[in-house]
């Protein structure tokens, strides 16, 4: 018998009867004797509704994005009911939470808060009485209690947070795929489901763009030692298993290609090549909660520097706006930007012992004519920027080059 946490994402709950279904599997684990908590996603693309509905209001300053939380969170809420009452009508007693009622405390930051701690007593009480306990997904509260809300597509987090303070055997994530893939099987036909990946490649995968698991989830689990399987609501599937790296087994070179658009690229022009620029342009950038991802700093043969560096797309006209300030103040010549770039990574462990993956990569993309904007590498990932409009391009290319459909093929 184990305790499992169970996540089902928003297709996977778009409509009552696809909840049904979900209860049929929470149910059939319970059958098995394992005891059961659920963490569930806001209906189909219920969260989509709701932003789109703030994005009408078009009112952007900062104390909107309380309300933006109050809004977003509805989503959960509705489900966390359904599903909750769905399951009783089977015969399976349950009860629904939201992020508040558990009490899963976070920061601040809304829309973008840090879960810092969770309580479990009512989870362990319902677990004791035999009761599966129902938790909305995506939400906390912080310590004066007003709804915040953790990033877009963080009820994966909600999940592996509670495993890890329950101590759950394992964090099941049900989504709309088999697993995690060696890339979007959306947009690249010959993507393979990988049956294991370690927490260290899912983790750049994740945080460069794979938006099958967020990245915190897979920052968590691996702090808590959690593991995480990703499998599909609607197939039998073993899915994908995400743990610790095995010694003993040889690592592709190349697990997966993740990338994202949603990256801007700001540019300040005719920078004084003196200390302390860096600092003085990307201050109040920080300043405003805005993270920095890729820096690119150089300097001309006259002593003036270019520095470029991207952040997220929704944050591109605040940015651009500060940068207007800050430009005047350290008398650059102007700023410039693009918002319509994306990020190409290609991920792998096995990297570390095998040398000139990048040099083959930038020979692929220069081959179809892509131009690379800015390069950025780790020990395991090499990432280039490049115009949005070659990027499933790109993707398949590189896909195709480095063999990733055939597994293990990029050993060589
Ligand atoms: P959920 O609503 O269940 O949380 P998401 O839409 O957040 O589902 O995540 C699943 C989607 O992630 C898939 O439908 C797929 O298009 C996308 N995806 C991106 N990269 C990968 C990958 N490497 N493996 C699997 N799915 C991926
Ligand atoms: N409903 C939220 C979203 O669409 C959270 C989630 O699904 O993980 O981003
Ligand atoms: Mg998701």
């Amino acid at each position: 018998m184990a305790l499992l946490v169970q996540k089902f994402g928003g297709t996977s709950v778009a409509s009552v009867s696809h909840i049904q279904k979900v209860a049929e599997r929470i149910i059939a684990a319970k059958a098995e004797g394992h005891d059961v908590v659920v963490v569930v996603s806001a209906m189909g693309e219920q969260t989509d509704t709701l932003d789109a509905l703030a994005r009408e209001v078009d009112f952007y300053e900062r104390e909107a994005r309380r309300e933006i939380d109050v809004l977003l969170s509805t989503g959960e809420q509705v489900t966390i009911a359904l599903l909750s009452m769905v399951l009783m009508k089977l015969g399976c007693a349950a009860k629904s939470y939201t992020g508040g009622q558990i009490r899963i405390l976070t920061d601040d930051a809304h829309t973008r808060a840090r879960i810092l701690e969770v309580e479990t007593q009512n989870l362990r009480a319902d677990i004791e009485a035999n009761i599966v306990p129902v938790v909305a997904g995506f939400q906390g509260v912080n310590e004066r209690g007003e709804i915040t809300t953790i990033g877009r597509g963080g009820s994966d987090t909600t999940a592996v947070a509670l495993a890890a303070v329950l101590k759950a055997d394992e964090c099941q994530i049900f989504t709309d795929v088999e697993g995690v893939f060696t890339t979007d099987p959306r947009i690249v036909e010959g993507a393979r489901c990988l049956e294991r990946i370690t927490f260290e490649e899912m983790l750049e995968l994740a945080s460069l763009g794979s938006r099958v698991l967020h990245s915190r989830a897979v920052e968590f689990a691996s702090k808590y030692q959690v593991p995480i399987r990703v499998l599909s609501s609607f197939g039998q599937s073993a899915g994908t298993l995400i743990t610790n790296e095995d010694p003993k087994m040889e690592q592709p070179v190349i697990s997966g290609i993740a990338f994202t658009r949603d990256e801007a690229k700001l540019t300040v022009l005719g920078v004084k090549d003196i200390p302390g620029i860096a600092s003085r342009i990307l201050g109040p950038v920080s300043d405003a909660n805005i993270e920095v991802d890729m820096i690119v700093q150089n300097v001309a043969a006259d002593k003036s520097t270019d520095f470029t560096f991207t952040v997220r797309r929704d944050d591109y006209q605040e940015a651009m706006d500060i940068l207007k300030k800050v430009a005047k103040d350290i008398d650059a010549r102007e700023v410039s930007g693009d918002n319509k770039i994306a990020k190409l990574s290609l991920v792998g462990v096995g990297m570390r012992s095998h040398a000139g993956v990048a040099t083959r990569m930038f020979r692929i993309l220069a081959k179809e004519s892509i131009n690379i904007q800015m390069i950025s590498t780790s020990e395991i990932k090499i990432s280039v920027v490049i115009d949005e409009k070659y990027l499933e391009l790109a993707a398949r290319t590189l896909h195709t080059a480095f063999e990733l459909s055939v597994e293990n093929g990029n050993l060589a």
